[in-house]
């Protein structure tokens, strides 16, 4: 995909820098164009909106989900508040600012700070997040709990995912042994991301930084994975994105633990299910891909065929039972 200002909308006080597949980011229009020649210079601060847009195989499928954007904004703020410290662990550093009607920023900053809240325009309230600009690390930091998706593809093959060798005579949805970190190069704009081994991320980043990557990682997917258990939740897997602050700190930023970025099951459906379609009763956009899967086989090129409106009304509904369950009290 490349950068595609017609899919984001006229913010005031925002210029739209970068579409990615789902979210839209804007710099604040009087920081500095690039000339061209010169990328831009980094601003402090962004504006993240997540769209309504949903992808499967790396495809932006249309129609969108009416209010997913919503949706997984809401879902990311209430995670970045328990991983700050609301769930009783220690505070995770996180790249959020201000957002407006949904709480604030977990930081504490955004707390008396109206200006910066008041920066989040009407058009996009509920869906927005004003963000630290972070540079990020090229790393998808994927955690997996349980088996499946290309992970059990891989295991089937050699009895590995990611080359992490795993116990003999393990089924599609099966709880690992113990959770795994299994890194990806986040690819360029227009190509897949791609496994990569740990040895792989200690090149891109350094060491101490690599092991730093994948020690938070593990934590914070076993906290997440606690949380969602004593909500009836299995998180089987999730995808995390860091990057570095202005004084060098690891920072937890993208959307975090959102039913695009991780796969959750039912926790009773799992238990007493003797299929994987029974045990893994999805949360997140597996329905999306199973459809795309079984309507439109690989290599899938050209046009992706159009989602129709029963796999939208499910999805949606899975969506907000999710939130719902996550943040009952
Ligand atoms: P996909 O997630 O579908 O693979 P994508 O990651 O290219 O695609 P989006 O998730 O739609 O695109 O867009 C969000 C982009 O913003 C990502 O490139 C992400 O790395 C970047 N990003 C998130 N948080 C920050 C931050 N605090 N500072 C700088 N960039 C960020
Ligand atoms: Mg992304």
């Amino acid at each position: 995909m490349t950068a595609n200002p017609s899919s984001s909308t006229e913010l005031p006080g925002w210029r739209h820098a970068y579409s990615g597949k789902v979210r839209d980011l804007y710099v604040p229009a009087d920081s500095a164009p690039g000339s061209g020649t010169e990328p831009e210079a980094r601003p402090a601060r962004m504006l993240v909106v997540a769209s309504d847009r949903v992808s499967a195989f790396d495809h932006v499928l249309s129609p969108g989900i009416p209010g997913k954007g919503e949706l997984l904004t809401t879902l990311s703020l209430w995670w970045f508040d328990q991983l700050a410290g609301a769930d009783g662990g220690r505070g995770i550093p996180n790249h959020l600012v201000a957002t407006r009607s949904l709480g604030l920023g977990a930081d504490g900053e955004a707390g008396t700070d109206d200006d910066v809240q008041s920066l989040i325009p009407d058009a996009v309230t509920g869906r927005a997040m004003v963000v630290k600009s972070l540079d990020m690390l090229p790393i998808e930091c994927v955690v997996r709990g349980y088996l499946t998706g290309s992970g059990w593809a891989e295991y089937r093959e050699s009895g590995t995912v990611c080359g992490i060798a795993l116990p003999a005579g393990l089924s599609n949805g099966d709880r690992l042994p113990e959770p795994i970190y299994t890194p990806a190069y986040k690819a360029p704009m227009g190509e897949h991301d791609e496994n990569i081994s740990y040895e792989r991320t200690v090149d891109l980043v350094g060491e101490d930084r690599a092991a730093e990557l994948r020690d938070l990682s593990l934590e914070i997917y076993h906290r997440a994975a606690a949380t969602a258990e004593a909500h009836g939740v299995i998180l089987a897997d999730t995808k995390f994105e860091f990057g570095v602050d202005e004084n060098g700190v690891l920072t937890l930023a993208d959307e975090v633990l959102t039913s695009d970025s991780s796969r959750y099951w039912d926790a009773a459906a799992w238990a007493s299910g003797t299929t994987p379609e029974q045990r893994m009763a999805s949360f997140d956009k597996q329905i999306v891909r199973d459809w795309l899967a079984a309507n439109w086989p690989a290599p899938r090129e050209g046009e992706p065929p159009s989602l129709p409106a029963d796999v939208i009304e499910r999805t949606t509904a899975r969506y907000r039972e999710l939130l719902e369950r996550l943040t009952a009290a």
